[in-house]
């Protein structure tokens, strides 16, 4: 099969072939339709995170196809089925976090297109305890962005606890940004748009945002705080970049929560006595469970949420890297593999 695997850390992928992988038991295989890039897939190139994947692998976790194959004692899908196969690739299935539907931090997660080969090739193998039920009337396109981009802005939305009518603001506008408004604005929340790109804005006003602020501009933590008459209930860092940790950190409301979900590798400094007086929490969120995959993908199959998709073939990959590098990509691109 085709795929686009990492070798080094930080060098172009490599477009290559590579044996089509056989489901043992308890897996199957999945033949590729569609697979977002997301950043986190740089990050992967990179090396960025003190957790390192070893190369040679395949990145990609927004990979949606049909079932082609099923292993020994696989009961709960079925050759046919579409599918997902998501960041979330298996946990233990019985530690106290699996158990409390928090498997997104058991020690014992795989990851997929990181620590298992992911959705740059024509063929994935998938744990489907863990895999996405993409429903009817979504298309595996469509349904790409929504199984980390969509789910991970979800969640991260629901961890600001921010209530209907309350404000939030959403630093970052691109591939998880656009599609946090869109979160946002379904779950009944005001939304002040963050980025650093003026075009960026401009989509964000497109897709829903009530108000936008330049990150850039001197003032832009006065300006959302003049906006959300105090600071946003809830704040959401998408942006893979350190400064807006800080600046997302002084947008926050008095007693609202600063949820962190960009993950630029580094440290950013912590205001202690603010966050403190203040009665801030900043919390971390990673993906989401398979519950909130369900969700997730319930909004955007009734049409609430719609990624804005820009399709290329596998053979782009390293050109998709470097405009989403800099800042290049409008919103997501996807992989579209029936056009190979
Ligand atoms: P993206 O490149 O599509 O979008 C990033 C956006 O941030 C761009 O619009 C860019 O202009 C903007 N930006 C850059 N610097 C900024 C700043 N200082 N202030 C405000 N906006 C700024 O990336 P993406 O695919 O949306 O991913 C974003 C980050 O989220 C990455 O670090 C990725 O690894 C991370 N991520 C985390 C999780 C999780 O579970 N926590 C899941 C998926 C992705
Ligand atoms: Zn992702
Ligand atoms: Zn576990």
């Amino acid at each position: 099969m085709k795929a686009a695997v990492v070798e080094q850390f930080g060098k172009p992928l490599v477009l290559r072939e590579w044996d089509i992988p056989t489901p043992e038991s308890g897996q199957i295989l999945v033949k590729t339709e569609a697979c977002g890039v997301c950043h986190t897939d740089l990050h992967a190139a990179n090396g960025d995170w003190p957790l390192k994947p070893t190369p040679p692998f395949i990145p990609g976790h927004e990979g949606i196809g049909l079932v082609v194959e099923i292993g020994e004692g696989v009961t709960n899908v079925k050759v046919g089925d579409r599918v997902g196969v998501p960041w979330l690739y298996s946990a233990c299935g019985h530690c106290e976090f699996c158990l409390s539907a928090w498997e997104t931090v058991c020690a014992d997660a795989e990851f997929g297109g990181y620590t298992k080969n992911g959705g740059f090739a024509e063929y994935i193998i998938a744990d489907p305890k863990y895999v996405a039920h993409i429903p009817d009337g979504l298309s595996a396109i469509e349904a790409a962005p929504i199984i980390c981009a969509g789910i991970t802005t979800y969640k991260g939305i629901k961890e600001t606890t921010a209530k209907p009518g309350e404000w939030i603001a959403i630093s970052g506008c691109g591939g998880l940004g656009h599609l946090a408004i869109q979160y946002a604005k379904a779950m009944g929340l005001k939304v002040c748009a963050v980025d650093i790109d003026d075009g960026k804005l401009e989509h964000a006003t497109q897709v829903g945002a009530d108000a936008v602020v330049n990150a850039k501009a001197d003032d832009a933590i006065e300006a959302v705080k003049k906006v959300t008459n105090g600071g946003a209930h809830g704040v959401l860092i998408t942006a893979p970049s350190l400064p807006a940790f800080e600046q997302g950190l002084g947008m926050t409301r008095k007693h609202g929560t600063c949820v962190l979900v960009g993950l630029p590798p580094g440290e950013f400094p912590t205001p202690l006595f603010d966050v403190v007086a203040n009665c801030i929490t900043i919390r971390g969120s990673f993906v989401g469970n398979r519950k909130d995959m369900a969700e997730a993908l319930a909004f955007a199959a009734e049409g609430k949420v719609k990624a804005d998709i820009e399709l290329q073939p596998l053979s782009s990959i390293n050109e998709i890297f470097t405009r989403l590098e800099n800042g290049k990509v409008p919103a997501r691109v996807v992989i579209d593999f029936t056009k190979n």
